[in-house]
């Protein structure tokens, strides 16, 4: 049968402003780097991406090398655009990125203008797509000249196949100057995706954040649950369908020590103390910086995507709950 989307979608949902742009982002957003690629069925990622648009999430997050096999991602997603989304584009934030190991040789990764645009145009032939609404530079390269990489950014916005451009994993240094050039070059770069959550600080610590504030750039967070332990995922042993199981690249066994395992008990325990999973608190926790604008999860199940809209409204955390969280993880 065909999908119908939830009439009542945009009403369940708070958009927040991305820096000082004119482009909103729903609270929470949906990142497509596990469950879509070539290994889960097509019918599965299209029951995840009909759950996250009827609860009104609007924003998917893609990038070449997102499979696996590498470039599956937009593969999939593409066909998705073409079946449950057809009518439905001009709803939606599409984003893509280059920067890491995409193809052979020495054209395949990091920042030069030959590696980005390339990338991008193999990216909207994969979506079957004109333009995609935010094309990010995915990590720095430090031996690529900025001005470089910006101006292929530039380039991207000028020949019409991105709207916006984004920063993925620079530093608030970094990312300062990157912006000062882009500034030059009139390109609407809005946007910094950054890791960071309740067990990884750093982007506390190199100035993402704070530099994003000042100079009014809208924040996306990756990773906010740390892959799923910062869920009720692993609190009881290691599921056979969990990450960790079914795709041990990025997140193993290895971390969830008994330290770790004893830190997300507290962790849960603060959460149950204020009616929450432990997903919400971790969002919600995320969600209490002004510099932040939206939380990209991601999900293998349309359950967890149900649970996770679930913050939107949710009591922000009490400075008594926030100092409990520290001392949980031992800060
Ligand atoms: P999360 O930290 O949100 O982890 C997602 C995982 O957490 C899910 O796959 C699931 O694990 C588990 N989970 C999610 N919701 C729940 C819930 N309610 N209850 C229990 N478990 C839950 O994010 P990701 O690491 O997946 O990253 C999100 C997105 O960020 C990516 O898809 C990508 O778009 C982007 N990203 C960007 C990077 C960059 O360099 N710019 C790097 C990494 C990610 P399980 O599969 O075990 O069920």
């Amino acid at each position: 049968m065909a999908y119908i989307p939830n009439a009542e979608r945009y009403t369940q949902m708070e958009y927040r402003r991305c820096g000082r742009s004119g482009l909103k982002l729903p609270l929470l957003s949906m990142g497509l780097w596990h469950n879509f690629g070539d290994t889960n069925s097509l019918e599965h990622m299209a029951q995840l991406c009909e759950t996250a648009f009827d609860g009104g999430i609007t924003h998917f997050d893609l990038a070449n090398n997102y499979g696996p096999p590498a470039g599956a991602a937009e593969r999939n997603f593409g066909k998705l655009l073409k079946t449950i989304f057809a009518g439905h584009r001009d709803e939606l934030v599409i984003s893509t990125k280059a920067g890491y190991d995409m193809w052979e040789g020495p054209y395949g990764e990091w920042g030069s203008r030959k590696y980005l645009l390339a990338s991008l145009d193999q990216s909207l032939q994969r979506l079957g797509l004109d333009y995609v609404d935010i094309f990010y530079h995915h990590r720095p390269d430090p031996e690529t000249p900025l001005e470089e990489t910006m101006g292929a950014l530039a380039q991207a916005v000028q020949s019409g196949k991105a709207l916006y451009v984004g920063l993925s994993n620079y530093d608030g240094e970094t990312m300062s100057r990157a912006a000062a050039i882009l500034e030059q070059l009139h390109c609407p770069f809005i946007i910094n995706q950054n890791r960071y959550s309740i067990l990884d600080r750093v982007s506390e610590k190199n100035g993402i954040l704070s530099a994003s504030e000042q100079l009014q750039k809208g924040v996306i967070i990756y990773s906010p649950l740390a892959q799923g332990m910062l869920t009720d995922r692993y609190l009881h042993g290691i599921p056979e369908d969990s990450r960790i199981r079914t795709d041990g690249r990025f997140l193993q066994e290895s971390q969830l020590t008994e330290e770790r395992l004893s830190q997300l008990r507290q962790l849960q325990a603060i959460a149950q103390g204020r009616g929450q999973t432990l997903a919400q608190l971790a969002l919600c926790w995320i969600l209490r910086q002004k510099a932040v604008t939206s939380v990209l999860v991601g999900a293998s199940r349309p359950e967890q995507l149900i649970d996770t809209l679930q913050i939107v409204g949710q009591e922000p955390l009490t400075e008594e709950e926030l100092r409990a969280v520290d001392a949980a993880i031992g800060m």
